[in-house]
């Protein structure tokens, strides 16, 4: 090969370095020029992770090794980094090149099949290598052997700059993730919600693997939280063989990875990223590692806020909605039904004699009764309706879309049941098995001039009616 071939070889190297991005696009374009100038069959560029322990194809970084390959590698590694001279390895052969950049020795091409290795060096520290294979010794002399070193010189710089930049996306990649699984707790904190919206963040992240979000159901047990359906076979026994323990698990071949999600001193569900037949890099497991304590993080608050915001919106007791809830409602249905002109009739329940109730079996009866009240009311209304604790022993119940003569009618099924239910208070007094109550329901239907104040003195007005004439009873204004 003579010395312009060889200088257009390096030409087109630095060409294929600079006009690529992709690192599969850049080992494609390199195998392609050293093929056309020396015939080279194959060129691979590894790189060495340290805190794996293993080798990396810089084309494909999640590529697996075979064991073989991979202790070929350690060797050819090991030999390069031996010395801190420029070096290259043909066939099992160090080669050293001196300050003038002379190869110490005439350079021994077989006829059949040719391996070198030239390394990748930072910081006078070999960190991997570029193996070029090719048949025979054609098109190949001392001054190509130079050109190659030229070369590997220049692609060394590039992978170390292509590592570097891909390091500098995850972690801002890395930073998007953690933040949108912080951020959603400003819009939800439901777990129905929550869940597969962190599935996307955790899969948009590890773009490279799957993502599965497994969590403990009522009974204890794992159940898939997001996607639908995941691989039985592989992730099914480390499902089974979680740890208790708050543990990261690594499969042996680097090929899937467990993180837990462990929060309120327990483990609540798992993380669990996928390789398939790709190994998943250590970074992305530190980086995942984070981002499973951020979702554990993330679900312990929604569980919280949870809770807060459902004794802001419920009352302690009877689990209906608060007077501040209903407060709430019941203007935004005022506004509804008269802006699209539909009924709306609302209902105020009171209990009969309930002091008594108090005064005779104590207030603790008193509020068993209450709940149990409670619940007949949210069994009789339909989903739509919105009942609520107003106070005391005083019930409201709004109903949207429904009118007067349907209002009575759920009224005195309400008022009917409520006198036909035996409350059971055999555990709280000795002579009394059963008590049965009574409740006078006061109804009122908003009319085209009525405002949401209007409406509460109607319904209390008609409720004051029931009372005064005799109570268990629906009076309608
Ligand atoms: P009326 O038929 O006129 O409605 O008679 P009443 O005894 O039901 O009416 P009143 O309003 O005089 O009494 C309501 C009682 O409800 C007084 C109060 O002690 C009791 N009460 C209010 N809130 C609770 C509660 O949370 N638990 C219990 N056990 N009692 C409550
Ligand atoms: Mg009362
Ligand atoms: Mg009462």
């Amino acid at each position: 090969m003579n010395e312009t071939s060889n200088k257009d070889f390096i030409w087109e190297i630095s060409q294929t370095l600079s006009c690529n991005t992709l690192s599969a696009e850049i080992a494609n374009g390199l195998k392609r020029v050293f093929n056309k100038f020396y015939g080279i069959d194959e060129i691979n560029v590894i790189y060495f992770d340290e805190r794996q322990n293993s080798f990396h194809d810089f084309a494909d970084t999640s590529r697996i090794f075979e064991d073989k390959t991979e202790k070929k590698y350690k060797a050819v590694f090991e030999k390069l980094g031996f010395t801190l001279r420029p070096n290259f390895i043909l066939n099992d052969k160090t080669y050293i090149i001196d300050d003038d950049f002379h190869v110490d020795n005439e350079v021994n091409l077989k006829k059949d099949e040719n391996i070198f290795y030239f390394p990748l060096v930072q910081n006078y520290k070999c960190i991997g290598f570029i193996e070029l294979y090719k048949k025979g010794s054609k098109s190949v002399d001392n001054a190509s052997v130079k050109s190659f070193f030229i070369a590997a010189a220049a692609i060394s710089a590039m992978v170390l700059n292509k590592i570097l930049t891909n390091k500098i996306t995850k972690i801002a990649d890395f930073y998007k993730a953690q933040k949108n699984i912080a951020k959603i707790l400003e819009t939800q904190y439901e777990y129905s919600f929550l869940i597969p919206v962190i599935g996307e963040i955790l899969d948009n992240f590890a773009k490279d693997y799957f993502a599965y979000i497994f969590m403990k159901n009522d009974a204890g047990k794992f159940e898939i939280a997001w996607p639908l359906r995941y691989d039985k076979k592989r992730i099914q026994p480390m499902i089974e063989h979680i740890s208790t323990k708050n543990k990261v698990m690594v499969k042996d071949d680097y090929t899937a990875v467990l993180f837990p999600i462990y929060f309120e001193n327990a483990l609540q569900g798992a993380i669990i990223i996928d390789g398939k037949s790709r190994k998943i890099l250590q970074e992305d497991i530190d980086f995942l590692l984070q981002l499973s304590v951020q979702t554990a993080t993330t679900l312990d608050k929604a569980g919280v806020y949870a809770e807060i915001e459902k004794y802001a919106t419920q009352d302690a007791l009877t689990g209906l909605n608060n007077r501040r809830s209903l407060d709430l409602r019941i203007a935004q249905e005022v506004a509804v039904a008269k802006r699209k002109s539909l009924p709306l009739c609302v209902m105020m329940l009171d209990i009969d004699f309930f002091k008594k109730i108090n005064d005779t079996y104590g207030h603790y009866v008193g509020d068993i009764v209450l709940k149990s009240f409670a619940s007949i009311i949210k069994d009789e209304v339909r989903e739509y309706d919105f009942p609520s604790r107003y106070g005391g022993e005083e019930f409201f119940i709004i109903l949207p879309s429904t009118t007067m003569q349907e209002a009575t009618s759920v009224a005195n099924r309400l008022r009917e049941r409520i006198q036909n239910t035996p409350f059971d208070i055999s555990k709280f007094s000795n002579d009394v098995k059963e008590l049965n109550i009574t409740t006078s329901v006061g109804l009122a239907e908003l009319l085209p001039e009525m405002d949401v104040k209007k409406l509460y003195v109607k319904v209390d007005k008609a409720l004051y009616e029931a009372k005064k004439t005799g109570r268990n009873k629906v009076v309608v204004l």
